[in-house]
């Protein structure tokens, strides 16, 4: 058994304006693709090679075994971005909207807080909505980090590595964030997330 490649949830050419096609077939068949395959390799006839992904990133957190950690990770964190976004996205469940009420005060200052996490991160990484027991917080880490490996359940991420958004809008990071989170966040999968305890699970 080895780990896939999923499919994208929606057509290549779906969160245009903001993702171009080109930007997500490079992104999902070529970066996405090789974290798979390399981790894929780095699993093969080790006791982690029929584990699910899930799995692996926390093996592989704990026994501080970086190169399956990076790779394994960013296949995990790719896997949750794109469903992350949305050509529409739907509003938040009344659940969801109730702690985002209570903790951010609505859901525009919440997208403020997402927008100025992503966009302040420096160098490589992710910016995250994450439930932490049953408060929201908004963070950002570097490189392949993931919540994944803490105590917190992530519900919705932005990939804020510069292959996420140079071919469209070069080094204008803020122009590729402002536009994700007005218009491409999926609140449904977010919403989902938030009902469950555990971190959603890569499938396949
Ligand atoms: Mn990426």
């Amino acid at each position: 058994m080895s780990l896939k490649l999923i499919a994208l949830p929606y057509p290549a050419d779906a969160l245009a304006p903001v993702i171009s096609r080109q930007t997500l077939e490079l992104h999902h068949g070529a970066h996405h693709k090789a974290y798979i395959d390399k981790t894929n390799e780095a699993i093969k006839g080790t006791p982690l090679a029929d584990a699910d992904l899930n799995t692996i990133v926390k093996q592989a957190a704990i026994r501080r075994d970086a190169a399956l950690f990076d790779n394994a990770a960013q296949a995990w964190n790719h896997g949750f971005y794109w469903n992350s976004l949305t050509p529409d996205g739907a509003r938040p469940d009344a659940a969801l909207a109730k702690a985002i009420e209570r903790d951010f005060g609505s859901l525009e200052n919440l997208g403020k807080k997402i927008e100025e996490t992503a966009v302040r991160h420096f160098g490589s990484g992710w910016a995250w909505l994450v439930a932490r027991g049953d408060s929201l917080a908004v963070l950002s880490t570097h490189d392949a980090e993931t919540p994944l490996t803490g105590n917190d359940n992530p519900l919705l991420t932005i990939d804020v590595w510069e292959h996420a958004y140079y071919l469209d809008v070069q080094n204008r990071r803020p122009e590729y964030v402002k536009g994700v989170v007005a218009k491409r966040l999926n609140w449904a999968f977010a919403s989902e997330n938030f009902a469950r305890a555990e971190a959603w699970v890569y499938p396949g």
